[in-house]
């Protein structure tokens, strides 16, 4: 077991719900009687927010219900990191599927777009993004130095596929190291995001927090106190999405990721959220100098396909590392927490009628900030007018 460097909290709470707009969210209520609606949308993440929100345009009566608080899932304890394209890099993704990959990153720009005018600066920092060949410092070891350089290859394929599709991409070289400047790009805290949609979107459609769905068949939703019927049913949850719908089961598969957040007044360092080592290490800077740091995944793969959100020692311990080469020194860990999300085999997300009138979205493979609301909208004109989803999506 690692050795961890501080006392700290190991509790279920995300250091994004430190945040003085977040702590003073004032619930919504639970839904304790039976109703009925065009639309029922359980998961009230980003995703099932950005469903609601096409719904109510088109002038549906809609029902979303979420088990816990709004965004109380991955939605609001993640990275904060609203990165153009799919989960994985863009030459990757064109090879394995083809041009629609870049069509999804379009897709992902405009949700950005969209977001950034509907919640503005204070919310959507448009900050762009550094991809890292590696981790700020000097290489560990030979083996660390020798994948920073295969790296630097492969920000250069990148960097090139990114051109020929006219997507601003520049070099970046620099105090944290070498690599990437993806200026599209943009950071947030999740959580706001979150509750800054919901309390747009209260008046317009019935939301209900603290309300566990028990079933879901078509045509009915049932939640512990009460159940909502609507001849369209969207699923958006992206972790256990298989336990709500056991249909799905060996289609997506859950996996538990891990951050964690340290005490304010480090130097300012981070420019813009930087994700580094191919991706799987991340962190964002707060203008207060905290940061909010994780990663790991492809180091603890067996482990972390879990339903579990707990924090653990080794992955912990692995990140404050993590923390401490993007801080630059050593770092006071003031929270830990995990959180679920899913992944389907083929690195597509899922958006598919799963039974008649129910449409399951998730499985983003660890980035949804921005997929989960291209999927939700893709629902919608999957429910409304029979229109398929886009290719880049598992149908
Ligand atoms: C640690 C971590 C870091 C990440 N970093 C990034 C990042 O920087 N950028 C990025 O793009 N993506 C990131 N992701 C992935 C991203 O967070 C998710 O893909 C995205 O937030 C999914 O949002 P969602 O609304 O689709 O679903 P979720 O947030 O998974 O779920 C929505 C809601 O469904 C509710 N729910 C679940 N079960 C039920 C039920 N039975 N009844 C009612 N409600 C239910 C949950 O309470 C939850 O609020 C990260 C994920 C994690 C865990």
């Amino acid at each position: 077991m690692t050795n961890l460097r501080s006392d700290t909290q190991w509790d279920s709470v995300s250091a994004w719900d430190d945040d003085p707009v977040v702590a003073s969210w004032n619930g919504l209520p639970m839904l304790e009687q039976n109703v009925t609606a065009d639309v029922c949308v359980v998961g009230l993440g980003g995703s099932g927010l950005a469903a609601i929100g096409a719904l109510v345009e088109r002038g549906l009566q809609v029902v979303g219900v979420d088990a816990g608080r709004v965004a109380a899932g991955a939605a609001g304890r993640n990275g904060g990191f609203l990165l153009g394209g799919p989960a994985t890099f863009l030459h990757s993704s064109l090879t394995t599927w083809g041009t629609s990959s870049v069509d999804l990153y379009r897709a992902t720009l405009l949700e950005l777009d969209r977001l950034a005018e509907m919640l503005g600066p204070e919310v959507i920092a448009r900050t762009g993004s550094i991809r890292l060949a590696g981790l700020p410092g000097e290489p560990a070891d030979d083996a660390e130095a020798a994948d920073r350089v295969a790296e630097l290859v492969d920000c250069a394929a990148l960097a090139k596929v990114l051109r020929d599709n006219d997507i601003a991409v520049e070099e970046y070289d620099g105090e944290l190291g070498r690599g990437l400047f993806l200026p599209d790009d943009a950071a947030m805290n999740p959580s706001r995001r979150a509750l800054g949609l919901a309390s747009l979107l209260r008046g317009r459609a019935g939301l209900y927090e603290h309300s566990a769905v028990t079933s879901v068949k078509s045509g009915r939703v049932t939640t512990e106190h009460g159940s909502v019927s609507a001849p369209v049913v969207i699923v958006a949850v992206d972790g256990k999405l298989e336990q709500v719908l056991p249909d799905l089961q060996g289609r997506v598969r859950t996996a538990r990721l891990q951050m964690l957040g340290t005490a304010p007044g480090l130097p300012e360092r981070l420019p813009c959220p930087v994700y580094g080592r191919w991706g799987y290490d991340y962190a964002q800077q707060a203008k207060d100098g905290r940061l909010f740091v994780g990663g790991g995944r492809d180091r603890f793969v067996d482990t972390e396909w879990t339903f579990d959100t707990s924090p653990t020692p080794d992955v912990q311990g692995y990140i404050e590392r993590v923390a401490e080469r993007m801080a630059g020194k050593p770092v006071d860990i003031v929270r830990r927490w995990g959180a679920s999300v899913s992944y389907t085999t083929d690195g597509r997300p899922l958006c598919s009628e799963v039974l008649p009138g129910v449409i399951a979205i998730g499985a983003y493979n660890g980035t949804g900030n921005l997929v989960g609301p291209v999927a939700a909208r893709a629902a919608v004109v999957l429910a409304l007018d029979s229109t398929a989803p886009p290719e880049y999506f598992s149908a």
